[in-house]
């Protein structure tokens, strides 16, 4: 059986604010690490909610957690967490489009602070939960792997932040667990600059101090040590 791949363009709202996190000399890209740590918390804690509701639902919440997994010599930095997980149709629907409201409001604002004001810019990206799309300003490509708690189904979404996006079913991915994994292929820029080098130990410990010290959950640090 061979995968299907299909690729989908981005809904117009998403399109734009994407452009402006691929194109972005925000100073506060550090914040990209929040958001995706923030959806993590997330879906773990819609994972225990679900499973105390559905008591057919098998899964172990015993262990819930968040791990940053660093690779240096291929320049990844992975957010994993073993939580509710997508199914195909949910990863389309809620990564493809931009149901939030404001985001229109948002959008207008960046592009005058961009204008004006850089500095200004990153506060507001700093203030409104840009979400998922904000792994864009460190990244150049960014791929998501999940799989929905009860399924065994496991998807694959990538995109370089451009117009369009690529969905498939894997099947390569036999022993990936119920949970979502959103692996991050930095910015070469980035590892000259010591503030910002997310394979940094360090760096990523003191972003995860500053913005997420509020997650409840356990994150993990997993970075080889060369
Ligand atoms: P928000 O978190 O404000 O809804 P995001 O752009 O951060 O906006 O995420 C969009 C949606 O994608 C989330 O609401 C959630 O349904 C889904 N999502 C993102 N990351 C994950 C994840 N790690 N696990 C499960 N679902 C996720
Ligand atoms: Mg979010």
């Amino acid at each position: 059986m061979t995968a299907q791949i299909e690729t989908h363009e981005f809904q117009a709202e998403a399109r734009q604010l994407l452009q402006l996190m691929v194109h972005s000399i925000y100073s506060n890209k550090d914040i990209f690490l929040r958001e995706l740590i923030s959806n993590a918390s997330d879906a773990l804690d819609k994972l225990r909610l679900e499973s105390f509701r559905d008591k057919s639902l098998d899964v172990d919440i015993d262990d819930l957690h968040i791990d940053l997994e660093v690779d240096r010599v291929a320049r990844t930095l992975t957010i994993r967490d073993n939580g509710i997980g997508m199914s195909r149709d949910e990863v389309v629907g809620l990564i493809g489009t931009i149901a939030k409201s404001g985001t229109g409001e948002l959008i207008k604002k960046l592009r005058e602070a961009k204008n004006a004001d850089g500095a200004a810019a990153g506060e507001l990206i700093g203030q409104f939960g840009v979400g998922f799309y904000s792994a864009f300003m460190v990244a150049d490509t960014v791929t998501l792997l999940t799989r929905k708690a009860g399924q065994t189904e496991v998807t694959r979404w990538s995109s370089d932040g451009s117009g369009t996006y690529t969905v498939e079913t894997v099947t390569d991915e036999p022993d990936f667990g119920v949970g979502t994994a959103v692996t991050l292929k930095l910015k070469p820029e980035d590892a000259e600059d010591q503030l910002h080098d997310y394979t940094s130990e360090s760096v990523l410990r003191e972003i995860v101090r500053r913005y997420s010290d509020f997650v409840t959950w356990p994150i993990r640090l997993r970075t080889e040590k060369t």
